[in-house]
């Protein structure tokens, strides 16, 4: 067997692989917590549920275009035009699988083989890859320690090579959610040096608190010509096994995404479509701010928990992940080792900071219930009480005091 340079050098997904090595110890009989996938823990909607239920029965369930049915398309358009202030055109929205799958395809259809797209650390695990699959080159850019955006370190990454920026704010793992005047300074940049914006904007939906959400296209009318929005049903309509999301930008790019899935995929699942038509048409259905306010709710137990063992957690304003530090903690293993460790030992599942690029923090999610929170917190704690460094990175976390 002899497979391809490009499929040897791809790893799988190290959340999807988390999340399926805990569900197997589940199913094994180990009581595991598990915190690495960000998966909401609701159900979808009931009119959701109702439409892809009908959508089903109706027995018409065919190919749609490889864009997405028209009338989603434009119901996209119109909530894209309602939530960023925008108008846009069905033709400037492409349907795709989910955010990951818009994301891949304004990847594909922008960078050539050795053209560098700017990753701002800690960045979600499939950046990277997506950009190695499409033949790019992914350039780390550090953040500030309150993983907010590090403006000199990202104009020092460009160079005559740099096609793009990724934007992911609310941030999966950080939390982390760009002010509006921090968003308005990248578009600024991305204009005067001719940069694409790539803005993953799945969790849009989840700010808890201070600044709203802002999305280049919303601060800074110039830079819509070179900005494709990501966006999906997964995380605020809990609709993460429907795999529905699209991409929205200038009609070339979304051209040239169609075109590339109508190859790769055909087109997106029928019934999903349906699903996220129901979710977008007319009011917000009222389980999507209910769910939204558990994971505020749930956001503040987890990270005073955290903050009180000691770790030191930026505090998280989006998203449903927190992102503490643990360095004091690491052997020569790093992150790997401790997750490692804390799932043998205490059955609790979390994300190792490298595989968003970053060996000193690790992930958690919070898209689980507050009871399940709070045993993961105890078996942290029962972790942490009985590490070797435990001495050691006391006297460290009171040193900063
Ligand atoms: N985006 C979620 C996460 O980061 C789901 C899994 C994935 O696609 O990575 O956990």
């Amino acid at each position: 067997m002899s497979l391809s340079t490009r499929a040897q050098a791809v790893s799988l997904s190290v959340t999807l692989a988390l999340d399926a090595r805990a569900k197997a110890l589940v199913d094994a009989g180990r009581d595991v917590i598990n915190m690495s996938v960000g998966e909401p823990d609701f159900p979808a909607p009931a009119s959701v549920q109702d439409a892809a239920c009908r959508k089903v029965r109706s027995g018409d369930v065919r190919y749609t275009p490889a864009a997405g049915s028209r009338a989603l398309r434009k119901a996209i358009a119109d909530h894209v035009g309602r939530v960023r202030n925008v108008e846009y055109a069905p033709e400037q929205v492409c349907v795709c699988h989910s955010t990951k799958h818009a994301l891949s395809g304004a990847v594909l259809a922008l960078v050539d083989p050795g053209d560098e797209v700017l990753l701002l650390l800690p960045a979600w695990v499939s950046y990277v890859e997506i950009v190695r699959i499409a033949g790019g080159v992914p350039v780390d850019v550090p953040s500030r320690a309150d993983c907010g955006p590090d403006f000199a370190a990202i104009e020092r990454a460009i160079t005559p090579r740099t096609k793009c920026v990724l934007l992911n704010s609310p941030s999966n793992p950080t939390g982390y959610v760009w002010t509006s005047d921090e968003v308005r300074r990248l578009a600024e940049l991305c204009e005067r040096r001719g940069l694409w914006l790539l803005s993953d904007e799945i969790y849009q939906r989840l700010v808890y608190e201070g600044e709203p959400f802002a999305s280049p296209v919303s601060v800074s009318p110039g830079v819509r010509a070179r900005t494709v929005v990501l966006d999906g049903a997964s995380k605020s309509y809990a609709m993460t096994g429907y795999r529905i999301g699209f991409a929205a930008g200038p009609r070339e790019v979304i051209s040239g995404i169609e075109r590339l899935h109508s190859h790769l995929v055909g087109a997106p699942n029928a019934v999903s479509q349906e699903a996220y038509l129901a979710a977008l048409t007319g009011a917000e259905p009222p389980e999507v701010a209910s769910m939204a306010a558990q994971f505020d709710a749930r956001r503040r137990v987890l990270v005073d928990a955290l903050r009180e063992l000691g770790l030191n957690t930026p505090w998280p304003r989006g998203a449903f992940y927190a992102f503490p530090d643990v360095r004091a903690y690491l052997d020569e293993r790093g992150t790997r080792g401790f997750c490692e460790d804390l799932l043998e030992q205490h059955n609790l599942a979390l994300v190792p900071g490298t595989a968003f690029g970053v060996d000193t923090h690790v992930r958690l999610s919070y898209a689980l219930s507050l009871d399940k929170i709070r045993g993961a917190m105890a078996r942290l704690a029962a972790f942490l009480e009985k590490h070797p460094r435990r001495e050691q990175a006391l006297a460290r976390a009171a040193a900063k005091l």
